[in-house]
């Protein structure tokens, strides 16, 4: 079956790469004769991507875009992507080139042989510093622990079904993880391995900061494991003070009360700041609900171009 396959492109200040990633994309596709649209979601970007992309859209037939109204996340770029496509399976693919297109074909052959889910695996991260490398290394143990899947490999390049697709972007949650929820939900999955090309032009748009707190967003969205945590750190400490209660209390039947100032500020200081910490991962999880209760929109469209879906 030669079913429309809808290409979807999160693209965030991406100006030098539109029109090249809309060619090279369109040039693979049109190759292997496969019916397909490119649905460019330009995420607030405040240089020119949505001029080029208005542009883009104009010239070719294939290509539609939507634009937010700011910087919402490379998650609500992909889901509102998800949303305008009306593929019947959808790739999800980056626009520096780094994911290489020839890629989809082989993702889409899997797809034709009854696979819901094809995951494009990362066989080599690509060119990254040492510091990345080991930070990249300790969240994915992190968050294949907490979701129960491999994470190690994953990646955003992947290929759904319309099924897949349909109960993506049904699901309400704001925090969505697409990397990880592609794996939980389930389907018939199958992966294939890339090697992570380098970026054509332009920079990543990942900062530290940016990744500590998709980090930290990412795994307690999927875990309560740090709540676990500092309930058994309180146990632990419980345990050592009625030990060391019990000592005191046998020392001053001996007749030698224990004498320390100092060891009663310690303990003083480090018991608060346990408490400290616990109240504020307690605090993030509530102020986590209380974002999802809010229930705003995961993203909000500005504007749309290129052929209109309903026509
Ligand atoms: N991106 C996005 N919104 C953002 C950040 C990134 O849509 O807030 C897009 C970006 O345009 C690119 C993809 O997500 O197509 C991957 O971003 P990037 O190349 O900066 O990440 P890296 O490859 O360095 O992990
Ligand atoms: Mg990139």
């Amino acid at each position: 079956m030669q079913g429309l396959l809808s290409v979807v492109i999160p693209a965030y200040n991406e100006e030098q790469m539109i029109e090249k990633a809309a060619a090279v994309i369109g040039s693979v596709l049109q190759g292997a004769d496969i019916p397909y649209e490119l649905i460019f979601v330009d995420d607030g970007s405040s240089d020119s991507t949505w001029r080029r992309l208005s542009e883009a859209a104009q010239h070719g037939s294939h290509v539609r875009g939507v634009h937010f109204s700011r910087n919402f996340g490379k998650e609500a770029a992909i889901m509102a992507g998800l949303a305008q496509a009306r593929g019947d399976c959808c790739v999800v693919i980056d626009c520096d080139l780094q994911h290489p297109p020839e890629k989809i074909l082989e993702m889409y052959a899997l797809w034709q042989q009854g696979y819901e889910v094809v995951e494009g695996q990362k066989s080599s991260r690509g060119t990254e510093s040492a510091a990345h490398a080991w930070a990249a290394k300790w969240f994915y143990a992190l968050i294949s622990r907490a979701t129960g899947f491999d994470m190690s490999s994953a990646s955003d390049f992947k290929l759904l079904d319309r099924k897949a697709v349909n109960v993506l972007i049904n699901m309400q949650e704001r925090n969505a993880f697409f990397r990880a929820l592609s794996s939980w939900i389930g389907f018939k999955t199958t992966s294939i391995s890339f090697d992570v090309q380098e970026r054509e032009a332009g920079e990543s748009k990942w900062s530290t900061k940016a990744l500590v707190k998709y980090a930290v967003s990412n795994i307690s969205s999927f875990s309560t494991a740090p709540m676990q945590l500092i309930t058994a750190l309180g146990v632990v400490m419980l345990v050592i003070s009625v030990v060391l209660g019990g000592i005191a209390l046998v020392q001053k039947f001996m007749g030698q009360a224990l004498e320390g100032f100092t060891t009663v500020i310690l303990i003083q200081l480090f018991s608060s700041s346990i408490i400290m910490i616990s109240l504020g991962i307690i605090g993030y999880y509530i102020a986590r609900i209380y974002d999802e209760i809010k229930g705003r929109p995961r993203y909000i469209i500005a504007d749309t171009c290129g052929e209109d879906p309903e026509s």
